[in-house]
């Protein structure tokens, strides 16, 4: 049995809460892609433990706990300001739409736990002593880089859909392949993705988008014709074809969802529509939409000052990125010069507003607030000092 010596502080600080479970006469492990990630030597952001003992069980013997989702098993323990989710030993049946679960059925057994959980590699568990459980060759599959369901994939995708656009996100964060049958089944089921809410699939497919590996899970993800179910994607795989082919991998949410709209070649009045349809936000959606558009005005001719100060330096930095992962030469030192040079960077840094105007005698109006712009342009474009006095000068 694989052991694992000096566990890192993030499983030593639960230590105690495992123990009071064992100590009351219950089971209590490590559970899913921590035990994974420990591991691969990957950050591990939280841990998740599992346990025989019933919700109304773990609420008896912990003073402070949270409801978190006790339908589906799992109680919040508060000790020390730290606080542990505990999920009962469950197995799942129903699956009647081909996601979620119609029941769940508490079980004192970790193998039956274990059998529920998507992949080899998300079904390990770890005890107090940094012993090992696998029981679906998940070390192996760890060994050998591999993404394979726990169990007849077949029947695994038709319980919940979305465990293949799971599968192919683990792939790209991993850098793991895909194992062939598992391949072939979500080859056999892709049209049921449709089932599983835009907002889930969403989820999955930008964290495959920004992993290290997200060109290859990406070539997977079309040829199994998965992108056939989500939003835009039908009938588009020509143009998608190029991502597989391009130069860096997205690291950035905005910097995915620019690359993916250049490709589909969408017109800018329908980014709006493609980025909602996705369910993304509206702060998502206007970044988007002022990278794409600095995009084409720089795949057309160079930015004047004006312009690189309207796009502001976050759109700057997050659409040169977009232009080196399409490998689309930009400049990008002269660019971030000119942007640094600027005499202002902000409204706010103008040295006037519609206040001062009013106080040198300028109605207020519209001509107001265009005279405003005329004078951010001339400051930025190094025409007119950024100060009270020329700006007074230059109104009189
Ligand atoms: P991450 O680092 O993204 O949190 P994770 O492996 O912890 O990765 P979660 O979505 O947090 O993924 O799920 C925790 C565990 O629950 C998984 O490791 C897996 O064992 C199980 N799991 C999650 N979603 C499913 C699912 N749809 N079907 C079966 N098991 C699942
Ligand atoms: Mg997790």
């Amino acid at each position: 049995m694989k052991k694992i010596q000096d566990l890192p502080p993030i499983f030593q600080s639960a230590i105690p809460i495992l123990e009071k479970l064992s100590d009351a006469g219950y089971e209590a492990y490590f559970v899913g892609g921590s035990i994974r990630d420990l591991l691969l030597k990957r950050h591990i952001h939280d841990i998740d433990i599992a346990s025989s003992a019933y919700p109304e069980e773990v609420k008896q013997l912990f003073p402070k706990t949270i409801d978190t989702g006790i339908k589906h098993g799992t109680v919040t323990v508060l000790d020390h300001c730290e606080s542990y989710e505990i999920t009962t030993f469950r197995t799942e049946s129903g699956y009647q739409d081909f996601r979620r679960p119609d029941h769940v059925t508490f079980v004192r057994s970790l193998k039956e736990d274990l059998k529920r959980r998507d992949f080899t590699v998300n079904a390990l568990a770890m005890d107090t002593q940094g012993s090992i459980v696998d029981l679906f060759n998940g070390l192996g599959d760890l060994q050998s880089k591999l993404i394979k369901a726990v169990g007849d994939p077949l029947e695994r995708f038709h319980e919940d859909a979305l465990r293949m656009m799971r599968a192919v996100r683990f792939m790209s964060q991993l850098q793991f392949d895909l194992d062939e049958q598992t391949k072939a089944a979500i080859e056999e089921l892709h049209d049921l993705l449709p089932k599983i809410s835009i907002e889930r699939i969403r989820d999955e497919f930008v964290k495959m988008g920004t992993g290290p590996n997200s060109r290859r899970a990406f070539q997977v993800f079309l040829d199994t014709k998965l992108s056939e179910g989500v939003p835009h994607f039908k009938g588009k795989s020509e143009l998608l074809a190029v991502y597989p082919q391009l130069k860096f991998e997205p690291n950035m949410e905005s910097s995915l969802w620019a690359v993916i709209i250049i490709l589909l070649k969408l017109p800018n009045d329908q980014i709006a529509k493609f980025m909602h349809d996705w369910k993304n936000s509206n702060i998502m959606t206007g970044k988007v939409e002022k990278i794409v558009e600095l995009f084409d005005l720089l795949s057309d001719r160079s930015p004047t000052d004006y312009e690189l100060f309207q796009a502001g330096k976050e759109t700057l930095l997050n659409t040169i990125d977009v232009a080196q992962i399409l490998g689309q030469p930009v400049n990008s030192e002269a660019l971030v010069d000119r942007y640094v040079a600027l005499p202002i960077k902000s409204s706010a840094e103008l040295a006037v507003d519609g206040r001062f105007l009013i106080a040198a005698g300028i109605k207020p109006g519209p001509k107001l607030g265009q005279l405003l712009v005329q004078i951010k342009q001339k400051v930025i474009a190094g025409e007119l000092e950024n100060n009270a006095e020329a700006i007074n000068a230059f109104i009189k």
